[in-house]
């Protein structure tokens, strides 16, 4: 059997993506500000833009350059928040693109005080964030009328309220891993996992099978039947679960284009061999993985043909 292109696809559902954000609006009750950063976790930001523009109040991205690229003002009107370290362009190339910089400090605040900053406040996470003895001096050297935190946990809310709360300004600092704390939502969420751990399955076909005689592969590995997939770490596979006709099986070893997967004895060539969705979550692969979810997720998005499905 002969490769299949696309060898690698992904199902992106933006029907599950809109959903998801439309349960965050309904349950929180504050805007919500879709993080489509990295090209939207692998999902591809064009699309996920133009899926979510009637459900959320804005996007974040991590750069200016990211957030004009896929042109999310141009297409939806919306405000958009670059969250990363501002970068060395005048306020006019924010403003022309339609993006707030986040800063940290009052040197850029005061540069991109036309822009519209945004104070990022330094609760913890000690990365581009303006420390507290510091935000008085740069939210007025912006103008300042929102700040923000990256928090993860309880305690960055509570730092971040410490810091900047009671000055009449906008704040947010929750994303995914805080959604369930109402405390955290303050005046806005920012998820970004959250609306994409459903809505993705990633499948490949099997390209041989065959009953395993002693040590195979690379690293001699024992099995009773085995398979190959064309999908290897230069797909951003790794060892890990997968599942073949509803079955949990285990990747037994990874090369670099290709794949042995353990199989039973009904799997035939051709068959499909689902590395995410379809019940494989991505709580269960980034176990498996020893990794985050938002690694799963990337690396197995990253050279997959996408195709999109749930449109309105
Ligand atoms: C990436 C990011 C988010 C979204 O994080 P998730 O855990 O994926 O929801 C929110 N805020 C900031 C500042 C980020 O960098």
């Amino acid at each position: 059997m002969t490769f299949r292109t696309p060898a690698i696809t992904a199902t992106i559902d933006l029907g599950r993506i809109r959903s998801a954000a439309a349960a965050i609006v309904a349950r929180t009750g504050v805007p919500v500000f879709a993080v489509v950063k990295a090209d939207a976790y692998g999902c591809g930001a064009g699309r996920v833009v133009a899926a979510l523009a009637g459900t959320v109040a804005g996007f974040a991205t991590f750069t200016l350059a990211e957030a004009a690229s896929a042109g999310i003002h141009a297409a939806t009107a919306l405000p958009v928040l670059a969250m990363g370290p501002p970068v060395d362009l005048p306020a006019a190339d924010y403003r022309m693109a339609g993006v707030r910089p986040a800063v940290h400090d009052a040197t850029q605040a005061a540069t991109l005080c036309a822009a519209g900053p945004v104070l990022c406040v330094d609760t913890g996470m000690q990365r581009f964030a303006c420390p507290a003895d510091q935000v008085t001096a740069a939210l007025a050297a912006g103008g300042c009328s929102e700040a923000f935190t990256h928090a993860t946990r309880p305690e960055h809310v509570t730092r971040l309220l410490a810091a900047v709360g009671g000055r009449g300004l906008r704040l947010h600092a929750a994303a995914t891993a805080l959604l369930d704390r109402p405390d955290a939502w303050l005046d806005g969420v920012r998820p970004g996992l959250a609306l994409y751990r459903d809505a993705v399955r990633i499948a490949v076909r099997l390209a041989e099978c065959r009953d395993t005689r002693g040590p195979a592969g690379y690293t001699g590995f024992a099995a009773t039947r085995h398979g190959v997939i064309p999908m290897g770490y230069s797909n951003g596979l790794r060892t890990g679960w997968c599942q073949v006709a509803g079955t949990r099986r285990w990747v037994l070893e990874v090369g670099m284009q290709t794949a042995f997967v353990e199989l039973g004895v009904g799997d035939r060539p051709g068959d499909e061999v689902v590395l995410l969705g379809d019940g494989l979550s991505l709580e269960d692969q980034a176990q498996a993985w020893e990794t985050s979810r938002q690694e799963v997720l990337l690396r197995l998005l990253q050279t997959a043909t996408r195709e999109y499905v749930g449109e309105s």
